[in-house]
């Protein structure tokens, strides 16, 4: 059995690995055949040389992440199979004998800095010569690492008790411990969407009150004629960091706030910032946004119950390159393995967001007008450089949100 599983995980990984590589190309070699012309729907809205620097941009990027999935298979054959891990828990147990829970989390720790700082370099190139070279980068070097410390921190600060209290849990609650972790889970899960934005979103990024008084009527209006009761709109200071524009509703329950990227309300008319807020208030009335939670909280619960069956299996540890079953390497192995298995959810997911987009890009024609949220698009698309001549496969594979071209032709049916 143990050799079996091995071969699978090796199969699952090259095979997805694979398809990776095969999307990405496919992608860049579509978006470049197309770079020559602005797709006929665009021509009046989109320059030539905007459709070029993002057909590039967008090429850039993905040149660069697939480089990143490549090297993420490699860290993950090498902390496996190759036996990275078991010196790790080997290494550890030597230094700690006793103190299994510590012993525990100091080991998923060191691997989980290992896998980190694989992927850092990515990162960094992505900010500082792709972004920068594009003129999308308003960070600094100090300001990049700066922000890593932070999220480390915030990181260790909210995930070190829940990791705590998984393996105490473990080891101590009997067979049902899974079920246990899961509510834990699950309720932590809901306070951080509760507590973000007002206690860790500010640690990033400075919200203010929104000023300009004539929009924030016209807002407030658009968001009372939707039932839509929010604990105020913010401006944050998106362009510190980076020249992309966005929108988005933060918080649960009573503490959902509207934030507006400053970057965004630079570009954007006033009807063309309501319509934008239209389609976030038509995930909210379609309830995405609820449905996706419960989705969430039903796949921890089937992956916890997989881990709770896992665990008693000598194949599971020693068909991963792990000698000797104990509960910090089920729970290791089992955060990083299962997403090369989940990949295969990938196209279903990302198909049922874009029904989603749909749904409220509808919702949004009918609050605001079809042609604001057009000129919203447009001007969204070009300033984020984003290609509009994605490949077909690729997008269906992947993108949470339908192509341009699908978005605007089907407002159009609205107008
Ligand atoms: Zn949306």
């Amino acid at each position: 059995m143990s050799a079996l599983f091995t071969q699978i995980f090796v199969a699952v990984i090259v095979v997805s690995l694979a398809i990776r590589v095969w999307l990405g190309l496919r992608h860049i070699r579509h978006i470049q055949q197309h770079r020559q012309q602005v797709p006929a729907a665009f021509n009046q809205t989109i320059s030539l040389e905007a459709h070029q620097r993002a057909a590039d941009y967008t090429t850039a990027k993905v040149k660069l992440r697939l480089n990143e999935t490549v090297v993420e298979s490699v860290i993950l054959l090498a902390l496996t199979l190759g036996g990275v891990l078991q010196m790790l828990d080997q290494a550890w147990q030597q230094w700690l004998p006793a103190h299994e829970i510590i012993r525990g989390a100091l080991v998923i720790c060191s691997a989980m800095l290992i896998s980190g700082a694989a992927t850092l370099p990515f990162d960094y190139i992505q900010t500082f010569n792709v972004d920068e070279k594009f003129g999308f980068n308003k960070m600094s070097r100090s300001m990049f690492f700066g922000d890593l410390i932070k999220h480390t921190i915030v990181g260790l600060l909210l995930g070190g008790p829940i990791l705590f209290i998984a393996l105490w849990l473990m080891q101590g609650a009997g067979d049902w411990w899974w079920l246990y972790l899961w509510l834990i889970w699950s309720a932590f899960n809901l306070f951080m969407l509760a507590v973000y934005p007002i206690w860790i979103a500010p640690l990033f990024n400075k919200f203010t009150p929104m000023q300009d008084q004539s929009l924030k009527a016209r807002i407030e209006a658009l968001l009372q004629k939707c039932g839509f009761a929010s604990q105020g709109l913010f401006v944050m200071d998106g362009s510190t960091r980076s020249g992309h524009g966005n929108a988005y509703f933060t918080g649960f329950g009573k503490n959902k706030r509207v934030v507006f990227f400053d970057t965004l309300l630079e570009k954007l008319s006033a009807d063309e910032i309501e319509a934008v807020l239209a389609h976030e208030l038509g995930h909210f009335k379609h309830q995405h946004v609820i449905k996706r939670i419960i989705m969430m909280f039903g796949l921890s619960l089937l992956g916890l119950a997989l881990l709770g069956y896992l665990i008693k299996q000598e194949w599971f540890f020693t068909g991963l390159g792990v000698a000797e079953a104990s509960n910090h390497m089920a729970l290791l192995l089992f955060v990083l393995v299962s997403p090369v298995f989940m990949f295969i959810l990938r196209p279903v997911l990302a198909a049922y967001s874009r029904t989603n987009e749909f749904e409220a890009d509808h919702y949004a024609a009918q609050q605001s007008r079809p042609q604001f949220l057009i000129d919203a698009l447009v001007k969204l698309y070009r300033d984020n450089a984003s290609t509009l001549t994605p490949d077909p496969l690729h997008s269906a594979f992947y993108d949470s949100h339908p192509p341009a071209s699908l978005r605007i032709a089907k407002l159009q049916t609205y107008a």
